[in-house]
């Protein structure tokens, strides 16, 4: 049952992307309205869950109906691909096998096994989530619309998911797959992430969800987009609703879904030093709060334009109270989603080692504390070069 393709789930949506924010929670329960469509929803469920019958993967989140487990995989699944996924959710699940063992950990545990997943306002949001359930409702999940988008980190299209997988309700989703293969079937030729397209996506979602079997047409569409209707090249010859498609239909397929309307990224220019001691490296963390909030990185500062990378990193030894020649290591980029990172990572030993003090939050590490910690993505990627 396993498919070897690559999937995309969510690809090319910011740190915000799913949940919060990204449309309004509409009327529920389902719109009636089927007179619009180009063929007979009833089929398309028929032919799409006959095929999930014979093709839909086995994961390991598909072994249970528990709105806990199904909640974590559904806010891991987010940005990031399901091989990707399935080894911390395993972890995750073994660490924190209820809600209330996840909202009385502390939250540093929790970014700690989420290091390397990214997106980490996704680990925060969790933290949060689980101790409004324990604390508010005696750690039961609500199993309304209602409820659940009222909860840190979860949008519509998550919320759906969980009551279609954990509840058996008929709750439209309009995650990056179902929205590629929406895209496709009904041949949208507009932007694809723009106002138009959310109102009318939600509506075809909203009068496709099987009113019968909603735990398995939300999967199945899911897989559908993941394994079949993918990015790069859909296997149209394969699709058990090829016949009703109409970019099929009208040789649109490789054209769609259209290209976003992107606004320009800015770049920020940045100088980070790994500073040694020995065998210390010294990192600084960030305030629970905000981006990436939570995780550790190098003693950093941008750069002006008016200086160079090399002035900025010995100014920065200094306003820290260190004395040593800083020397070019390697530079980093790095995109996150509103700005591109140009990161210049200077190395120092520091000369006088008894001059050196922990402030400004910064506290030396080494050894299996410092592999462990989690430091984030571009700095981390900065760290490697130290030791590759
Ligand atoms: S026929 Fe091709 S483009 Fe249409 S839904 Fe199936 S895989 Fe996607």
């Amino acid at each position: 049952m396993n498919s070897r393709r690559k999937e995309d789930r969510g690809k090319g949506k910011g740190e915000r992307g799913q949940s919060k924010g990204e449309s309004p929670a509409h009327s529920f329960p389902l719109s009636s309205n089927r007179s619009v469509l180009p063929f007979d929803p009833a089929e398309f469920t028929r032919l799409l869950l006959s095929w999930y019958g014979r093709a839909g993967r086995d994961l390991p989140w598909r072994q249970t109906r528990d709105p806990y487990r199904i909640w974590i995989s559904e806010i891991m699944l987010q940005q990031t691909t399901v091989a990707a996924v399935i080894p911390y959710y395993k972890r995750f699940l073994q660490r924190f096998p209820s809600v209330q063992s996840l909202a009385s950990a502390p939250l540093d545990d929790v970014i700690t096994l989420w290091a390397g997943l990214g997106y980490y306002s996704r680990a925060r949001n969790l933290h949060r989530t689980a101790g409004k359930i324990v604390k508010e409702s005696g750690g039961i999940f609500p199993n309304s619309l209602d409820g659940l988008v009222a909860l840190p980190g979860i949008g519509r299209s998550t919320a759906g998911a969980i009551l279609a997988i954990a509840f058996d309700q008929p709750a439209p989703i309009l995650d990056g797959n179902v929205r590629r293969v929406l895209v496709r079937l009904f041949a949208w030729m507009d932007d694809p992430r723009g106002r138009n397209a959310e109102k009318q996506l939600w509506a075809w979602a909203e009068v496709l969800t099987s009113r019968e079997r909603p735990h398995d047409y939300s999967q199945a569409i899911m897989d559908l987009g993941a394994t079949v209707c993918t990015p790069r090249e859909p296997d149209c010859g394969i699709c058990p609703v090829q016949r009703l498609c109409r970019a099929c239909d009208r040789g649109l397929v490789a054209e769609l879904p259209l290209p976003r309307k992107k606004a320009r990224v800015p770049v920020r220019r940045q100088a980070a030093l790994i500073i040694k001691k020995g065998q210390v490296l010294m990192l600084r963390q960030r305030p629970a709060e905000g981006f990436l909030g939570g995780l550790w990185e190098l003693p950093f500062v941008d750069v002006p334009d008016d200086l160079s990378p090399d002035q900025v990193a010995s100014r920065l030894l200094a306003n820290l109270g260190l004395r040593g020649a800083p020397c070019k290591l390697c530079d980093v980029r790095h995109a996150y989603s509103h700005f591109k990172l140009e990161l210049a990572v200077y190395k120092v030993d520091v000369e006088s080692p008894d001059l050196v003090a922990e402030g400004d939050g910064l506290l030396w590490f080494g050894g299996e504390e410092l592999t462990s910690l989690p430091v984030h993505g571009a700095h981390r990627k900065a760290l490697e070069k130290l030791v590759s």
